[in-house]
Protein backbone atom coordinates (compact mmCIF):
# COMPACT_ATOMS: atom_id res chain seq x y z
CA UNK A 1 0.00 0.00 0.00
CA UNK A 2 0.89 3.76 -0.62
CA UNK A 3 1.56 5.29 2.88
CA UNK A 4 3.04 8.41 1.60
CA UNK A 5 1.34 11.99 2.66
CA UNK A 6 0.74 13.28 -0.87
CA UNK A 7 -2.16 10.29 -0.88
CA UNK A 8 -4.60 12.08 1.22
CA UNK A 9 -7.05 10.21 0.84
CA UNK A 10 -5.19 7.75 3.02
CA UNK A 11 -8.07 4.44 3.73
CA UNK A 12 -7.33 3.62 7.38
CA UNK A 13 -8.91 0.18 6.46
CA UNK A 14 -6.09 -0.84 4.45
CA UNK A 15 -3.20 -0.27 7.21
CA UNK A 16 -2.18 -1.77 9.91
CA UNK A 17 -0.48 0.69 13.02
CA UNK A 18 2.02 -0.65 15.53
CA UNK A 19 1.66 1.63 18.31
CA UNK A 20 4.68 1.80 21.21
CA UNK A 21 3.47 2.44 24.29
CA UNK A 22 0.15 1.86 23.64
CA UNK A 23 -1.05 1.80 27.34
CA UNK A 24 0.03 4.64 27.89
CA UNK A 25 -1.75 8.96 28.08
CA UNK A 26 -0.49 8.89 24.49
CA UNK A 27 -0.62 5.47 23.21
CA UNK A 28 -3.84 4.48 24.53
CA UNK A 29 -5.39 8.01 22.99
CA UNK A 30 -4.25 7.10 19.84
CA UNK A 31 -5.74 3.65 19.98
CA UNK A 32 -8.87 5.58 20.07
CA UNK A 33 -8.12 7.88 17.57
CA UNK A 34 -7.66 4.97 14.84
CA UNK A 35 -10.44 2.84 15.99
CA UNK A 36 -12.13 5.64 15.21
CA UNK A 37 -11.22 6.50 11.71
CA UNK A 38 -11.74 2.42 11.09
CA UNK A 39 -7.96 1.40 10.78
CA UNK A 40 -7.51 -1.78 9.55
CA UNK A 41 -5.25 -3.57 12.52
CA UNK A 42 -3.77 -2.28 15.67
CA UNK A 43 -0.44 -4.27 17.25
CA UNK A 44 0.38 -3.18 20.58
CA UNK A 45 3.06 -4.93 23.42
CA UNK A 46 2.91 -3.63 27.57
CA UNK A 47 6.10 -3.19 28.51
CA UNK A 48 5.87 -6.48 30.69
CA UNK A 49 5.93 -8.36 27.13
CA UNK A 50 8.60 -6.60 24.71
CA UNK A 51 10.84 -4.46 26.06
CA UNK A 52 12.05 -2.01 23.61
CA UNK A 53 15.64 -1.50 25.43
CA UNK A 54 15.71 -4.97 24.38
CA UNK A 55 17.16 -4.38 20.24
CA UNK A 56 16.83 -8.51 19.49
CA UNK A 57 13.39 -8.49 21.33
CA UNK A 58 12.52 -5.44 19.18
CA UNK A 59 13.50 -6.82 16.16
CA UNK A 60 11.94 -10.11 16.00
CA UNK A 61 8.31 -8.79 16.90
CA UNK A 62 8.72 -5.77 14.78
CA UNK A 63 9.84 -7.68 11.80
CA UNK A 64 7.44 -10.60 12.51
CA UNK A 65 4.64 -8.22 12.09
CA UNK A 66 5.76 -5.99 9.22
CA UNK A 67 2.77 -3.00 10.36
CA UNK A 68 2.43 -0.25 7.48
CA UNK A 69 2.52 2.00 9.97
CA UNK A 70 4.99 2.63 13.34
CA UNK A 71 3.71 5.30 15.55
CA UNK A 72 7.03 5.93 18.54
CA UNK A 73 4.40 6.95 21.64
CA UNK A 74 7.26 4.88 23.88
CA UNK A 75 9.06 6.69 26.22
CA UNK A 76 10.55 6.93 30.18
CA UNK A 77 8.86 10.40 31.10
CA UNK A 78 8.23 12.27 33.85
CA UNK A 79 7.50 15.80 35.90
CA UNK A 80 10.64 17.98 36.79
CA UNK A 81 11.83 16.42 39.61
CA UNK A 82 11.83 12.45 37.64
CA UNK A 83 13.78 14.37 34.83
CA UNK A 84 16.39 16.18 37.26
CA UNK A 85 16.68 13.65 39.12
CA UNK A 86 17.20 10.50 36.90
CA UNK A 87 19.50 11.95 33.73
CA UNK A 88 20.85 8.64 32.80
CA UNK A 89 17.80 6.83 33.03
CA UNK A 90 15.90 9.46 30.93
CA UNK A 91 18.72 9.89 28.53
CA UNK A 92 19.63 5.77 28.29
CA UNK A 93 16.12 4.85 28.28
CA UNK A 94 14.94 6.83 26.11
CA UNK A 95 17.87 6.24 23.23
CA UNK A 96 17.56 3.21 23.38
CA UNK A 97 14.35 2.70 22.92
CA UNK A 98 13.97 5.27 20.11
CA UNK A 99 16.78 3.57 18.53
CA UNK A 100 15.71 -0.11 18.51
CA UNK A 101 12.30 0.80 17.25
CA UNK A 102 13.51 2.56 14.57
CA UNK A 103 16.35 0.57 13.71
CA UNK A 104 13.57 -2.60 13.53
CA UNK A 105 11.21 -0.75 11.77
CA UNK A 106 13.64 0.30 8.63
CA UNK A 107 14.52 -3.85 8.99
CA UNK A 108 11.04 -4.65 8.33
CA UNK A 109 10.75 -2.03 5.53
CA UNK A 110 8.18 0.15 7.00
CA UNK A 111 8.26 3.22 4.79
CA UNK A 112 5.97 5.37 7.64
CA UNK A 113 6.65 6.36 11.16
CA UNK A 114 5.82 8.84 13.56
CA UNK A 115 8.45 10.20 16.34
CA UNK A 116 6.77 12.09 19.06
CA UNK A 117 9.02 14.20 21.06
CA UNK A 118 8.20 17.14 23.06
CA UNK A 119 8.59 20.96 23.18
CA UNK A 120 11.72 20.56 25.94
CA UNK A 121 13.66 20.15 23.11
CA UNK A 122 13.48 23.82 22.55
CA UNK A 123 16.43 26.07 23.52
CA UNK A 124 15.05 27.52 27.02
CA UNK A 125 15.61 30.76 25.81
CA UNK A 126 13.21 30.07 22.27
CA UNK A 127 11.66 33.31 21.41
CA UNK A 128 7.82 32.78 21.68
CA UNK A 129 5.78 31.36 21.00
CA UNK A 130 8.59 28.63 19.57
CA UNK A 131 8.63 27.62 16.08
CA UNK A 132 10.25 24.67 14.73
CA UNK A 133 13.24 26.44 13.37
CA UNK A 134 14.60 27.44 16.80
CA UNK A 135 15.42 23.64 17.48
CA UNK A 136 19.43 23.75 17.90
CA UNK A 137 20.00 27.52 18.40
CA UNK A 138 20.98 28.05 22.46
CA UNK A 139 21.32 25.84 25.05
CA UNK A 140 19.07 23.36 26.57
CA UNK A 141 16.32 24.12 30.08
CA UNK A 142 18.63 22.20 32.49
CA UNK A 143 15.92 20.03 34.35
CA UNK A 144 14.60 18.25 31.31
CA UNK A 145 18.04 18.14 29.25
CA UNK A 146 18.85 14.26 29.13
CA UNK A 147 15.46 13.86 28.03
CA UNK A 148 15.64 16.50 25.61
CA UNK A 149 19.02 15.38 24.00
CA UNK A 150 17.29 11.95 23.73
CA UNK A 151 14.29 13.48 21.70
CA UNK A 152 17.06 15.76 19.96
CA UNK A 153 18.96 12.49 18.55
CA UNK A 154 15.57 10.33 17.53
CA UNK A 155 14.41 13.75 15.33
CA UNK A 156 17.69 13.60 13.77
CA UNK A 157 17.20 9.72 13.33
CA UNK A 158 14.24 10.07 11.68
CA UNK A 159 15.56 12.67 9.59
CA UNK A 160 19.02 10.31 8.44
CA UNK A 161 16.29 7.64 7.30
CA UNK A 162 14.75 10.37 5.15
CA UNK A 163 17.81 11.13 3.56
CA UNK A 164 19.97 8.12 3.34
CA UNK A 165 17.07 5.58 2.57
CA UNK A 166 14.85 7.76 1.22
CA UNK A 167 11.99 6.61 4.27
CA UNK A 168 8.97 8.83 4.57
CA UNK A 169 9.42 9.17 8.20
CA UNK A 170 8.01 12.15 10.41
CA UNK A 171 8.90 14.08 13.90
CA UNK A 172 5.87 15.32 15.74
CA UNK A 173 6.53 18.27 19.31
CA UNK A 174 3.67 18.05 21.49
CA UNK A 175 3.52 20.67 23.82
CA UNK A 176 2.66 19.43 27.65
CA UNK A 177 -0.35 16.88 27.50
CA UNK A 178 -2.91 15.63 29.94
CA UNK A 179 -5.86 13.30 30.15
CA UNK A 180 -7.47 10.01 30.71
CA UNK A 181 -4.21 7.85 31.60
CA UNK A 182 -2.08 10.02 32.89
CA UNK A 183 0.63 9.50 35.38
CA UNK A 184 -0.51 10.73 38.88
CA UNK A 185 2.11 9.91 41.23
CA UNK A 186 3.09 12.58 43.12
CA UNK A 187 7.07 12.34 42.81
CA UNK A 188 6.80 11.19 39.46
CA UNK A 189 4.27 13.05 37.06
CA UNK A 190 3.62 16.41 35.80
CA UNK A 191 2.17 19.55 37.45
CA UNK A 192 -1.37 19.03 35.84
CA UNK A 193 -2.08 15.63 37.13
CA UNK A 194 0.01 16.04 40.40
CA UNK A 195 -2.39 19.74 40.83
CA UNK A 196 -5.71 17.18 40.58
CA UNK A 197 -4.05 14.23 43.17
CA UNK A 198 -2.93 16.95 45.72
CA UNK A 199 -6.09 19.16 45.56
CA UNK A 200 -8.47 16.09 45.51
CA UNK A 201 -6.78 14.24 48.45
CA UNK A 202 -6.45 17.36 50.67
CA UNK A 203 -10.30 17.90 49.61
CA UNK A 204 -10.68 14.41 51.16
CA UNK A 205 -8.45 14.83 54.12
CA UNK A 206 -10.15 18.22 54.99
CA UNK A 207 -6.63 19.54 54.52
CA UNK A 208 -6.29 23.12 54.42
CA UNK A 209 -3.39 23.76 52.74
CA UNK A 210 -1.75 22.32 49.79
CA UNK A 211 1.91 23.19 48.82
CA UNK A 212 3.19 23.00 45.47
CA UNK A 213 6.38 23.40 43.55
CA UNK A 214 8.57 26.56 42.38
CA UNK A 215 7.23 30.02 42.56
CA UNK A 216 3.92 29.57 40.26
CA UNK A 217 5.27 31.99 37.42
CA UNK A 218 6.35 29.53 34.82
CA UNK A 219 3.83 29.81 31.78
CA UNK A 220 3.16 26.42 30.18
CA UNK A 221 1.04 25.39 27.33
CA UNK A 222 -1.75 22.24 27.89
CA UNK A 223 -3.18 20.03 24.97
CA UNK A 224 -5.35 17.26 25.84
CA UNK A 225 -4.34 14.00 24.38
CA UNK A 226 -7.13 13.20 22.01
CA UNK A 227 -6.40 16.31 20.35
CA UNK A 228 -3.20 15.27 20.00
CA UNK A 229 -4.22 11.99 18.63
CA UNK A 230 -5.94 13.52 16.11
CA UNK A 231 -3.19 16.11 14.76
CA UNK A 232 -0.97 13.23 14.97
CA UNK A 233 -3.23 11.32 12.03
CA UNK A 234 -3.70 14.36 10.58
CA UNK A 235 0.08 14.52 9.85
CA UNK A 236 -0.03 11.01 8.91
CA UNK A 237 -2.23 11.46 5.74
CA UNK A 238 -0.94 15.24 5.43
CA UNK A 239 2.86 15.66 6.50
CA UNK A 240 6.00 14.71 5.14
CA UNK A 241 9.09 16.72 6.03
CA UNK A 242 12.29 16.26 7.80
CA UNK A 243 11.50 19.10 9.82
CA UNK A 244 9.62 18.50 13.12
CA UNK A 245 6.33 19.82 13.44
CA UNK A 246 4.58 21.16 16.42
CA UNK A 247 1.35 20.40 17.87
CA UNK A 248 0.04 22.51 21.09
CA UNK A 249 -2.99 24.48 22.11
CA UNK A 250 -1.67 28.11 21.02
CA UNK A 251 -3.01 28.78 24.33
CA UNK A 252 -0.54 28.91 27.72
CA UNK A 253 -1.20 30.34 31.19
CA UNK A 254 0.52 31.09 35.12
CA UNK A 255 1.43 27.97 37.31
CA UNK A 256 -0.87 29.96 39.71
CA UNK A 257 -3.76 30.44 36.90
CA UNK A 258 -3.49 26.62 36.52
CA UNK A 259 -3.53 25.49 40.20
CA UNK A 260 -6.73 28.21 40.93
CA UNK A 261 -8.67 26.32 38.08
CA UNK A 262 -7.74 22.87 39.12
CA UNK A 263 -8.60 23.65 42.36
CA UNK A 264 -11.93 25.10 41.45
CA UNK A 265 -12.48 21.89 39.00
CA UNK A 266 -11.71 19.78 41.95
CA UNK A 267 -13.80 21.84 44.40
CA UNK A 268 -10.77 22.52 46.96
CA UNK A 269 -11.27 25.58 48.74
CA UNK A 270 -8.26 26.03 51.21
CA UNK A 271 -4.84 27.80 50.58
CA UNK A 272 -1.79 27.26 48.05
CA UNK A 273 1.36 27.58 49.48
CA UNK A 274 4.53 27.70 47.04
CA UNK A 275 7.53 25.67 47.69
CA UNK A 276 10.04 27.96 45.93
CA UNK A 277 12.70 26.15 46.81
CA UNK A 278 11.70 23.53 44.26
CA UNK A 279 12.73 24.33 40.73
CA UNK A 280 10.22 26.37 38.02
CA UNK A 281 12.23 25.06 34.98
CA UNK A 282 11.89 26.75 31.57
CA UNK A 283 10.17 30.17 32.09
CA UNK A 284 7.53 29.43 29.27
CA UNK A 285 7.45 27.25 26.51
CA UNK A 286 4.24 28.07 24.21
CA UNK A 287 4.65 26.73 20.34
CA UNK A 288 3.93 28.34 17.29
CA UNK A 289 1.32 25.66 15.87
CA UNK A 290 0.86 27.70 12.16
CA UNK A 291 2.21 24.81 10.11
CA UNK A 292 0.07 22.10 11.79
CA UNK A 293 -3.13 24.36 11.56
CA UNK A 294 -1.99 24.95 7.81
CA UNK A 295 -2.85 21.01 7.40
CA UNK A 296 -6.25 21.40 8.80
CA UNK A 297 -6.09 20.48 12.50
CA UNK A 298 -7.28 22.48 15.45
CA UNK A 299 -7.93 21.52 19.10
CA UNK A 300 -10.84 21.00 20.18
CA UNK A 301 -10.77 20.47 23.59
CA UNK A 302 -11.04 23.56 26.24
CA UNK A 303 -8.71 23.24 29.22
CA UNK A 304 -11.66 23.66 31.81
CA UNK A 305 -13.78 20.98 29.69
CA UNK A 306 -10.38 19.00 29.73
CA UNK A 307 -10.00 19.39 33.17
CA UNK A 308 -13.05 18.35 34.23
CA UNK A 309 -13.43 15.21 32.01
CA UNK A 310 -10.08 14.04 33.00
CA UNK A 311 -10.77 14.44 36.51
CA UNK A 312 -13.66 12.80 36.56
CA UNK A 313 -11.54 9.77 34.88
CA UNK A 314 -9.16 9.83 37.86
CA UNK A 315 -11.97 9.59 40.43
CA UNK A 316 -13.29 6.65 38.30
CA UNK A 317 -9.67 5.27 37.59
CA UNK A 318 -7.52 5.47 40.00
CA UNK A 319 -8.78 7.98 43.45
P1 LIG B 1 8.09 20.89 32.93
O1 LIG B 1 7.01 21.44 32.04
O2 LIG B 1 9.08 20.04 32.22
O3 LIG B 1 8.76 21.98 33.74
O4 LIG B 1 7.42 19.85 33.94
P2 LIG B 1 6.29 19.83 35.05
O5 LIG B 1 4.96 19.66 34.43
O6 LIG B 1 6.71 18.76 36.03
O7 LIG B 1 6.34 21.23 35.84
C1 LIG B 1 5.83 22.42 35.33
C2 LIG B 1 5.86 23.52 36.36
O8 LIG B 1 4.93 23.23 37.41
C3 LIG B 1 7.22 23.73 37.05
O9 LIG B 1 7.43 25.13 37.20
C4 LIG B 1 7.01 23.08 38.41
O10 LIG B 1 7.85 23.59 39.42
C5 LIG B 1 5.55 23.44 38.67
N1 LIG B 1 4.89 22.60 39.70
C6 LIG B 1 4.23 23.10 40.79
N2 LIG B 1 3.78 22.10 41.56
C7 LIG B 1 4.13 20.95 40.97
C8 LIG B 1 3.93 19.57 41.33
O11 LIG B 1 3.34 19.21 42.33
N3 LIG B 1 4.44 18.64 40.44
C9 LIG B 1 5.08 19.01 39.30
N4 LIG B 1 5.54 18.04 38.48
N5 LIG B 1 5.30 20.30 38.96
C10 LIG B 1 4.84 21.26 39.78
Amino acid sequence: MNTRCDDTQMSWGDVSVYVAGHRGLVGSALLRALQAKGVGRTFGWGSEELDLRDRNATFDAITQIKPDIVIDAAAKVGGIMANATYPVEFLRDNSLIQTNLMDAAHAADVNRLLFLGSSCIYPRDAAQPICESSLMTGPLEPTNQAYALAKIAGIFYVGAHREEYGRHWISAMPTNLYGPGDNFDLETSHVLPAFIRRFHDAKVSGAPIVTVWGTGAPRREFLHVDDLAKGCLTLLERYDSAQPINIGSGVDLKIKELASIVADVVGFTGTIEWDAKKPDGMPRKLLDTARVKALGWTPKISLRDGLTSTYQWFLEKVA
